[in-house]
């Protein structure tokens, strides 16, 4: 049977991954379920924030859907020991090289945007960020003292050409499933790695996909027109750090982060990771009022992504959808339901 591993986490990720539960038990029963610690929970119970054995676990799963993780009882911690080394480690040994990350607005929700309604109605945004290189991963890195007692900080930025090419591999692919357009953000008018960058995507745009249109776009340029007209945009893919930023930054476009699922794919067959953009908001959690949107439409990327089931991910994004039309709202969204309120709300449009 195929099979999905939940890691809830801290904060409000056991409780949106509560009202998943509930949404994939009644959609996929032929899909089953394993629960693992991960996170501040996990290095207060086993000692690490990811242990071997649920490394292991996520590894041997189809898909693995987590919650979010960290929060303020563990800022002190240690940074081998932090939740997110734990998502880190999570991600390059999954190796989820390609993070997908939508930016839709839901019609019902263009208001709740902070700009206006005719920019960002409609928006449909698929911001590929690559998410196992970069200045997040290069060597060498640290903090070292000067013999002038300075001290320095410094980290790598680095790319190499097949790094490059499997992500612009997956935007182009992306693009031609979409509006057959893609945006590539470095800065090479400043950085050798973006430089290289720009080339081997445009070598390969030449080589395989010279149907997909290409525009090179530079990183601080996308920041700027992702506000100004973000509806120019279809397929952006950029690095691991500009896509940090641009993605958060596309997020607000459409209202919350509590309605923003995203998907960390690798190599064709191996597992996919699916968890909501939003982290473990410490100052709501334990109050029950989250918002399971983003945790839900999670599940829904990894219908479709890891288990192939677009058909169930249609019904299940329709019916989050209609509820949101028929007015279902948590308190980040302008309304009053809870957590457990607003998966009952997609469970009747079920
Ligand atoms: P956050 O996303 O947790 O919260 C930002 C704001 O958005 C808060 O006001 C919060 O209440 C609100 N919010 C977030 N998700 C919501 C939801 N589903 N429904 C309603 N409101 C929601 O970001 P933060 O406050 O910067 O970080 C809190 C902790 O989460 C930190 O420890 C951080 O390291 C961690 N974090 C984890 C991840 C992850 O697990 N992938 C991502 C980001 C942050």
């Amino acid at each position: 049977m195929p099979n999905l591993l939940l890691l809830p986490g801290d904060g409000i990720g056991p409780e949106v991954c509560a009202e998943v539960r509930r949404v994939a038990e009644r959609l996929t029963n032929d899909i089953a379920i394993d629960e693992r610690l991960f996170g501040g929970i996990s290095l207060d119970t086993h000692g690490a924030p990811l242990t071997d054995e649920t490394l292991a676990a996520a590894k041997a799963a189809d898909a693995v859907l987590m919650g979010a993780v960290g929060g303020p009882k563990w800022d002190g911690v240690p940074r081998a020991l932090r939740a997110e080394t734990g998502l880190l480690k999570l991600r390059s040994g999954m190796q989820v090289f390609a993070n997908l990350r939508p930016a839709i607005c839901f019609p019902a929700l263009a208001d709740a945007s902070s700009l206006k309604r005719e920019l960002v109605e409609g928006l449909d945004i698929m911001i590929v960020r690559e998410l196992t290189g970069g200045v997040y991963f290069g060597q060498p890195r640290g903090i070292e003292t000067l013999p002038d007692g300075q001290r320095r900080g410094f980290d790598t930025q680095v790319y190499t050409t097949s790094e490059i090419e499997r992500i612009a591999r997956v935007a182009f692919e992306l693009a031609r499933k979409r509006r057959n357009l893609v945006h590539s953000a470095e800065k090479s008018n400043v950085m050798e790695s973006g430089l290289l960058w720009r080339e081997v995507v445009t070598d390969l745009h030449k080589r395989e996909y010279a149907d997909v249109e290409l525009r090179h776009i530079l990183a601080d340029a996308a920041a700027m027109h992702i506000v100004r007209d973000p509806r120019q945009f279809d397929v952006l893919v950029t690095d691991n750090l500009f896509g940090d930023i641009l993605s958060d930054e596309a997020a607000q476009l459409t209202g919350s982060l509590g309605m923003l699922p995203s998907a960390a794919i690798g190599a064709p067959g191996m597992p996919g990771l699916y968890e909501p953009i939003h982290g473990s908001a410490p100052d709501i959690a334990g109050q029950g009022i989250a918002n399971p949107l983003a945790a839900i439409l999670s599940y829904e990327m990894a219908l479709r992504w890891s288990f192939g089931r677009h058909e169930t991910a249609d019904r299940l994004s329709a019916a989050v959808t209609r509820a949101l039309d028929k007015g279902a709202r948590t308190r980040d969204i302008g309304g009053s339901l809870t957590t457990r309120q607003m998966g009952d709300a997609v469970l009747a449009e079920l």
